[in-house]
């Protein structure tokens, strides 16, 4: 039995296709360039773009069989496809298949790298082609949706071949204006949850995604999509992406460095990281807000609170704002259960009334920004579950959303150029997408 290992494209019969799928790009793009601004994007230059290229099809999903390989020649019987179930072996699709068992044996007794490669997996498809006797021809196991094994008939054996698919990168773009929630918007939009999640990442060090959020706030998300032939298989990286809170516009683009390394920056080219994120716990909650002067609701006395309050359900994770150290571990009188960390020489931070510490965390102990280091609880003077969080600059309480954190280092000189090439179609998108919105400023709402 020949054992072949190839990276060509997976079936031949493909190229039976190409003709088909030529024809019928030309029509979907005739049919559907003027259906909407999208579609009105030009081919991306690699050169300009180290990711895999990007095409500029819009994202029209054709019909699943496109993919298959559904066009054989007259004397062959049709492709026939199965998905594993949980306890499923190969004779048991066989079986379903009705395919001959002496075409089994033969499988598994000429190959032994066969049986090692195909071990079936749940959710994994197997594809068979065979002739009216019920002889296997040809048979397809996709581990996945990218790679897979072939096996072809030759004669009374079989070759073997891996591949793996091309897959090609659109663009997606979601718009929202937000009337709740950043998270319930950026859902009903249409864009993902792990991108949304990436957003707030982006952005929480400029804006503080539990509290900063108001109604009237909107955003532009450019992002990569993941295709095969016409099937979305997943989503890559947010492109560029515009954030306006309370009427300031916060703009970042991804840029790949020269050595591989990639980063989000504004346009002009500062970075979006910083030393301190706004928020440390997750922005999908709720909370009130910094406020100078208040009413202790457990003393009864009006005192100052000098701290944000993030109200959020027990347990939910705590993160170090930025690098640094931590000072104390343990309970300090009204704050309940607190840890204080040291950020060089000036910074501190309180996290307080935790209900549980990260396991093992002792004074001295170095963080990493995003770090988790407890847990929200309601110990200490609190009345529900909640964090408060205190940011010190030389030791003076500062309401971290008000205060101006130290600025970041601009991108090296060295790199503009590379970094306009790369990103300045990219603005431009987010500007177009910016004119479009204000000439239809309900574009992407739901109602
Ligand atoms: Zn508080």
């Amino acid at each position: 039995m020949a054992v072949v290992h190839t990276d060509l494209p997976p079936i031949p019969v493909y190229t039976h296709c190409l003709a088909l799928i030529c024809a019928l790009i030309v029509t979907a793009l005739m049919l559907f360039l003027p259906a909407s601004p999208e579609a009105i994007t030009r081919p991306l230059d690699p050169a300009q773009y180290r990711a895999p290229r990007l095409l500029p099809l819009p994202l029209q999903r054709e019909p699943r069989e496109l993919s298959e390989p559904t066009i054989r020649h007259p004397d062959e019987s049709p492709w026939q496809s199965v998905t594993v179930n949980p306890g499923d072996s190969l004779s048991v699709i066989f079986a379903r298949l009705g395919l001959r068992a002496d075409d089994l044996y033969r499988l598994l007794s000429d190959s032994e790298e066969f049986s090692a490669l195909s071990h079936l997996l749940p959710g994994q498809a197997v594809k068979v082609r065979a002739d009216a006797r019920g002889r296997l021809l040809e048979l397809i196991h996709e581990y996945d949706q990218i790679r897979g094994i072939r096996l072809l008939r030759e004669g009374n054996s079989f070759s073997l071949s891996r591949y793996t698919r091309d897959t090609e990168k659109r663009v997606g773009f979601a718009v929202g204006a937000i009337d709740s929630s950043f998270y319930r918007t950026a859902s009903t939009v249409g864009l993902p949850d792990p991108l949304i999640i990436r957003m707030a990442e982006i952005f929480g060090w400029d804006i503080d995604f539990a509290l900063d959020i108001r109604a009237g706030d909107s955003f532009v998300v450019l992002y990569e999509e993941n295709f095969i032939d016409a099937d979305k298989i997943g989503d890559g990286e947010i492109i560029a992406a515009e954030f306006v809170n309370r009427g300031e516009v916060h703009r970042a683009v991804r840029y790949q460095r020269p050595d591989g390394v990639a980063e989000y920056l504004t346009p002009d080219g500062r970075p979006m990281r910083r030393r301190f994120l706004r928020a440390p716990v997750d922005f999908r909650r709720i909370s009130s807000h910094f406020q100078p002067e208040r009413l202790h609701p457990v003393l009864g006395v009006k005192r100052p609170h000098r701290g944000v309050d993030y109200a959020a359900p027990v347990g939910t994770p705590v993160q170090a704002s930025g690098d640094g150290s931590v000072v104390s571990v343990g309970w300090k009188g009204g704050y309940g259960n607190t840890v204080v960390l040291r950020h060089g020489s000036r910074f501190t931070t309180l996290y307080g009334h935790l209900s549980r510490f990260r396991q093992g965390l002792a004074p001295g102990d170095r963080v990493r920004q995003g770090d988790i280091i407890g847990y929200v609880g309601q110990t200490g003077l609190a009345t529900g579950p909640h964090l408060h969080y205190e940011f010190r600059i030389d030791g003076v309480h500062q309401d971290p959303v008000k205060v101006d954190l130290p600025g970041p280092e601009p991108l090296a000189p060295g790199l503009l150029a590379d970094f306009r090439e790369q990103t300045d179609q990219w603005v431009q998108r987010l500007d177009q997408h910016r004119r479009l919105a204000l000439a239809e400023p309900r574009l992407s709402e739901s109602d």
